[in-house]
């Protein structure tokens, strides 16, 4: 493609709206516009990216034995009401009525209608696997679209869906997707990292989300990279201590905190720190109180707590519920004498020395033992995991990590087929519902993915293998006719051995079309300037790499072809 024919839109200023890289730079590089909040349009650039992306996808697919569909954007409410979602679904869902006045929806997810076209066509257990994807246009309602392409409320989805005979066989689809998934986001040049995620409300009982470490991720991970545990901090495990986590021994005093309602202000108090003291929290599980100790300076993984307890409504009690239940005031509440469920954290067994509420307004205990001066429960781990503790599975350290969700995978099992019916024979001529599962991949999402990790002041620097051109081929002086005819004839070259290329014939001044080239952020980049070429040598420069190297202009093409071909192949064995 030449620059001065192509649509490329680029842009000097950072619009205003725009905070995070991807976003600043998919705009101003002319990827990306605004339409309405979180709907974008794709320009040349952006839908180059988008299907670079989509050609991985599936690639990868189609190796792990997965068929590519495409179901309607618009779905009938009739599908929706068969699985319960109609009723269950929030305001994301955006519900629209055709003509006659039938309900539909935009689809966000299509788990409905991939169970629907399956059910009606399979019958029998020899039929099965089956695993179906598509690469089609969602929509969510997002209550807060952020950051362009990251969440979107229009957004491009790879969604598939598997079908099986039992969980033993459902297990395999998962594991070949997983492995799928791992080489997509490898090939795609992406720093990752699969972590066992929440089941959530949906059920099932195995779930990965696929993560891309950046600091602009909203998720918040722990990651060991000594083994390659990884996984969202709600769901982390941590390490049983050997030794407690609060020592010093000492009896059991009640000293005044006149005013102090905080964990801080009783450290400011009594001069301690928060790591010798214990919160007191008074939840409500399904209507019933209890109380969870953490030690002052950690935060409790509710998550973990709701796995405990059961319960299918837990809340923190309101002031007069805690007051009520532990007859202590709310900032004063410990638990000493206290006749409720205790739930300690795992690492407060055997603690001592503890500076805990004493269950009186303006009063903290020093040196009280948990063993010797309260009743516990039972210890359990109920803390968030935190950076710079030990991995539960090896020696190493986790380390605290950003993360944005790229892909998921998802065990369904039979929480769709059931309900709708999608059923098959097996062998002994029994109908058995199917065991499902879901797996999903934000292909807009990556592309921004990409540009948070792979970026500087400059632009973006993308990943040969997801870049819209490999190679730019940028002409200094545009009134040299011998240094066109070079660049003319190297932009030939390579078109013939089948490399993407942009030839920036501009009648720019250099310093715009560098600018450009840094923004588009287009891998590598050979400038031809008359210095050089008198001498021969073209110049070469990577995109990520400060200093350009001198190219001898003669075979130019086929160097420049196989460094492309190296740098894939570096890409992908990662
Ligand atoms: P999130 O927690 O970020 O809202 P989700 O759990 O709702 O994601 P899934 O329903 O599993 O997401 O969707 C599959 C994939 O689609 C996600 O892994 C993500 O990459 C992408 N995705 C989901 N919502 C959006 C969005 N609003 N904009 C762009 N991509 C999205
Ligand atoms: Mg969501």
């Amino acid at each position: 493609m030449r620059f001065s024919q192509a649509f490329i839109p680029t842009l000097k200023e950072v619009p205003a709206d725009a905070q995070v890289a991807s976003h600043v730079f998919m705009l101003r590089g002319g990827y990306i516009r605004k339409v309405a909040s979180g709907i974008y349009s794709f320009m040349p650039l952006g839908m180059r990216v988008l299907s670079r992306i989509e050609t991985i996808v599936r690639e990868e697919l189609d190796r792990a034995g997965a068929q590519e569909v495409l179901m309607p954007a618009s779905v009938p409410a009739e599908l929706w009401q068969e699985s319960g979602r109609w009723q269950k679904y929030g305001p994301e869902l955006l519900r629209f009525k055709d003509r006659g006045g039938a309900d539909f929806c935009f689809g966000p997810t299509h788990e409905e209608v991939a169970v629907d076209m399956v059910r009606r066509e399979t019958k029998s257990y020899r039929q099965l696997p089956i695993n179906l994807y598509q690469i089609q246009t969602k929509f969510r309602d997002e209550m807060r679209p952020r950051a362009g392409l990251m969440r979107g409320r229009e957004f491009v989805m790879k969604d598939a869906y598997s079908f099986d005979v039992d969980q033993d066989a459902a297990l395999i689809s998962y594991k070949s997707m997983y492995e799928a998934y791992k080489r997509i986001f490898a090939r795609c040049g992406l720093d990752f990292r699969p972590v066992e995620a929440d089941t959530g409300a949906i059920g099932g009982n195995l779930s990965h989300e696929f993560q891309v470490l950046a600091e602009t991720g909203e998720d918040k991970l722990v990651a060991c990279d000594s083994c390659g545990y990884a996984a969202n901090v709600e769901e982390a495990a941590v390490r049983a201590v050997t030794e407690p986590a609060i020592g010093g021994g000492g009896d059991l005093t009640k000293v005044p905190t006149p005013g102090a309602k905080t964990i801080a202000d009783v450290c400011e108090v009594l001069k301690v720190d928060a790591a010798q003291t214990i919160k007191s929290l008074v939840y409500t599980a399904d209507g019933e109180p209890l109380v969870v100790l953490i030690r002052g300076d950690r935060t409790l993984n509710e998550i973990a707590l709701k796995k405990l307890t059961g319960a299918t409504e837990l809340f923190l009690a309101r002031e007069g519920q805690a007051e009520k239940a532990t007859g202590a005031p709310v900032g004063s509440i410990g638990p000493a004498g206290l006749s409720l469920p205790i739930y300690a954290d795992l690492e407060l067994e055997g603690a001592t020395g503890v500076v805990a509420g004493a269950g009186e307004e303006g009063m903290h205990y020093t040196g009280l033992d948990l063993a010797r001066d309260c009743t516990i429960t039972k210890y359990v781990a109920l803390r968030i995991a935190e950076e710079g503790e030990g991995c539960p599975r090896c020696d190493g350290e986790y380390k605290a990590y950003q993360g944005i969700e790229v892909g998921h995978v998802f065990s369904l099992g039979t929480v769709y087929s059931e309900p709708m019916g999608c059923t098959f024979l097996d062998e002994g001529g029994k109908s058995q519902p199917m065991v499902m599962g879901c797996y999903g991949i934000g292909i807009t999402r990556v592309a921004a993915a990409a540009i948070e990790q792979n970026h500087d002041e400059g632009g973006i620097i993308w990943p040969m293998s997801i870049a819209p051109y490999e190679v730019t081929v940028l002409p200094l002086q545009m009134k040299d006719d011998d240094l066109i005819a070079a660049a003319q004839k190297l932009y030939e070259e390579l078109r013939e051995l089948g490399v993407d290329v942009l030839l920036d014939d501009r009648n720019e001044r250099p310093g715009a079309k560098f600018k450009d080239a840094d923004l588009i952020g287009i891998p590598l980049r050979i400038t031809i300037g008359k210095r050089s070429l008198g001498e021969g040598n073209l110049e070469m420069k990577w995109r990520r790499e400060a200093e350009a190297t001198q190219l001898p202009a003669e075979g130019a093409a086929e160097a420049i072809t196989s460094a492309i071909a190296a740098e894939k192949e570096r890409i992908a064995a990662i």
